[in-house]
């Protein structure tokens, strides 16, 4: 008989720390992991997918930790001559890093879809779950400042979040259709699980996607999610700004309300637990637990709970 399996909607970072808790409490086969591709990005010629590589190089046990991202024992040889080359040496690509995107750029030019390249990548470094990127098409999110419209990543990395977001735009989002099977696998899946991400530019670009919401609300009582909010505050990236940008409020309850219409079951920190009422008046099934992966310990802990609910 074939095992009951587990859905992951993920972005980077938050999703990866969840992520590698629940590879140690579940068999990594049992993970179908649809992942955010809105910060996919062309530089210096190469496909870049930033979210994907996180969770790859996160589930391969190559990432590296201190910083959520990248290789470990990395160095950025290359970067220094690129910079001498490109206005866009505000990238930070790694000598090791910048293997898998000249993989991925030769895979494209051959015709492979991203979803098959993803595979690829996955099998070569030794990663047993699912990864699927949530869309083949490209989709590219876009900031608006008062100065500039701009990629996310130029507004993430290059400009720190600094800039005011007037508007969020997710470019080509109108013909994103899921990858094969993947509306399937949420209708089939034991539990689908929505990672402590970004909820706007991470989850919020998955659920875009022609069909996801609709069948992630055809089965809302298996829907669980994980609050990236604590205290009224992100615990990293601009989560806050974003949500402010289009009138949510910075709280697990404000993430809540946008996430009302699929989750039938949330997870909010215990600093929170006095929104717990608020939430449950939404018709989400609400549960209090320390959600800060502060280290492995922590994300196994997060991970069990989730899946022994
Ligand atoms: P990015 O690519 O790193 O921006 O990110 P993600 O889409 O993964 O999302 C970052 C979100 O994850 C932020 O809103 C953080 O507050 C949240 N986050 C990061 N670490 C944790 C954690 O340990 N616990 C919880 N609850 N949220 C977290």
């Amino acid at each position: 008989m074939k095992e009951d399996y587990y859905v992951i909607l993920a972005g980077g970072v938050g999703a990866a720390k969840l992520i590698e808790g629940l590879a140690h409490v579940i068999k990594p086969e049992l993970l179908k992991i649809i992942i955010n591709t809105g910060d996919d990005i062309e530089l210096f010629g190469l496909k870049i997918c930033p979210d994907l590589d996180i969770i790859t190089y996160t589930l391969a046990n190559l990432v590296d930790k201190e910083k959520g991202w990248g290789f470990i024992d990395e160095s950025f040889n290359c970067l220094t001559i690129l910079k001498k080359y490109y206005d866009s040496g505000w990238f930070n690509i790694g000598d090791k890093d910048l293997a898998t995107h000249i993989y991925r750029t030769d895979l494209f030019k051959q015709g492979f879809s991203k979803a098959e390249i993803t595979k690829l990548i996955c099998h070569n470094l030794g990663v047993k779950s699912h990864l699927i990127p949530m869309t083949n098409e490209s989709v590219e999110t876009y900031i608006y400042t008062p100065s500039k419209s701009m990629h996310f990543e130029e507004y993430f990395i290059k400009h720190q979040c600094k800039p005011k977001v007037l508007k969020i735009e997710f470019r080509g989002i109108e013909k994103a259709t899921p990858v094969n099977n993947v509306l399937n696998y949420i209708k089939k899946a034991k539990k689908i699980i929505i990672c402590p991400s970004n909820p706007i530019v991470s989850i919020g670009t998955i659920l875009q996607v022609k069909g996801i919401k609709e069948a992630l609300s055809n089965v809302k009582d298996r829907v669980f999610g994980i609050s990236p909010i604590i205290e009224g505050a992100t615990v990293k990236g601009p989560a806050d700004k974003l949500m402010n940008c289009i009138g949510l409020e910075i709280s697990c309850l404000g993430v809540a309300n946008f996430y009302k219409e699929f989750l039938g079951n949330f997870i909010i920190d215990i600093k929170d637990c006095f929104f717990k009422p608020k939430v449950e008046e939404l018709g989400i099934n609400t549960y209090c637990f320390d959600t800060l992966m502060v280290d492995l310990r922590k994300k196994i802990e997060l991970a069990q709970y989730v899946i022994n609910l």
